[in-house]
């Protein structure tokens, strides 16, 4: 496995594997999501980049990007017994040196949900997505459906763009109680993390209303709510039952289905979760 921090490191070892290249593009701390995203890469392509890089752009003044959790060592060894072919770890100077000064804004599908929410999120995703395809000239990208905007924000951006790769989603992972696996589960305390499966119980109720016949976008929302105030310690910062590509809120589900969302504080950790309905 090669790790390079530079674009002409980069460059160099990229010109040396073999095609199709596969990126999972990631913040480290690895996980088995993560893990999950490698072995989907690995299955359609012969050669697999994985991206570390905690972009700055991502995160909003009061967000947690200095108590973001880093371990590089142990992501080195979970990626180097993955059979990864080469990792690339920029740092901040590498990919916003000085004088930087062009984004990428993908306007309407990044303003509704977590872009509501997080301001310019979607700004600093998009760049730095856009500048991860551009570097590795890869030709398919992997994403994981627990970030279900970032999927919608990419996708977007990769048509607009003409970006010559295919994106391909990959379902969220999670623990055995049905909590999505996240780097930032580590900051839950012990009672946190046991009400946070709650997030998942909350969309597994609402499927389950839908599948009896539910339709009422809002009715859907309140049964998420219903769940989700039977975890004493969850702060919910948002529910939504909106379309699936636009992600515009309902007021009724169409044959289209729907894409269920939410955001929960637990103490100062901030977990998503989401779940799609299918059309029927
Ligand atoms: P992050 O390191 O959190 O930026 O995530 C990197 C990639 O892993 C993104 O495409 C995420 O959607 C994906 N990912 C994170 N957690 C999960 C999960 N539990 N299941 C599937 N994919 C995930």
């Amino acid at each position: 496995m090669h790790t390079v921090t530079t674009i002409d490191g980069l460059r160099t070892a990229r010109a040396g594997l073999a095609e199709p290249v596969g990126l999972v593009p990631t913040m480290g701390y690895l996980h088995e999501g993560h893990l999950a995203l490698v072995r989907a890469a690995q299955e359609r392509c012969e050669s697999v980049v994985v991206s570390i890089f905690v972009n700055p752009a991502q995160f909003g003044p009061n967000e947690d990007l200095a108590k973001y959790p880093r371990d590089i060592p142990r992501d080195l060894a979970l990626l180097e017994e993955a059979g990864v072919d080469l990792v690339w770890l920029p740092t901040s100077e590498v990919m916003y040196p000085e004088g930087f000064q062009t984004w990428v804004d993908v306007s309407e599908v990044s303003q509704p949900l977590e872009g509501g929410m997080r301001p310019g999120h979607f700004r600093g995703v998009a760049t730095v997505v856009a500048k991860l395809f551009n570097a590795t000239e890869a030709h398919f990208a992997f994403f994981g459906q627990k970030d279900a905007q970032q999927v919608a924000v990419i996708k977007r951006m990769a048509r607009d763009l003409n970006f010559p790769l295919g994106v391909v989603v990959v379902p969220t992972q999670r623990e055995a109680d049905g909590l999505a696996r996240s780097s930032r589960n580590v900051f839950l305390s012990a009672e946190e993390r046991g009400q946070a499966p709650a997030l998942y119980r909350a969309l597994i109720a609402a499927k389950d209303a839908y599948e009896a016949g539910e339709r009422n976008a809002e009715k859907i929302r309140r049964v998420m709510l219903g769940t989700l105030a039977g975890a004493s310690l969850a702060q919910v910062q948002y529910v939504s039952c909106a379309h699936p590509e636009t992600l515009a809120e309902l007021d009724t589900v169409s044959a289209d289905g729907a894409l269920l969302s939410m955001a929960v504080y637990f103490g100062k950790t901030r977990l998503i979760d989401n779940l799609v309905l299918e059309g029927q």
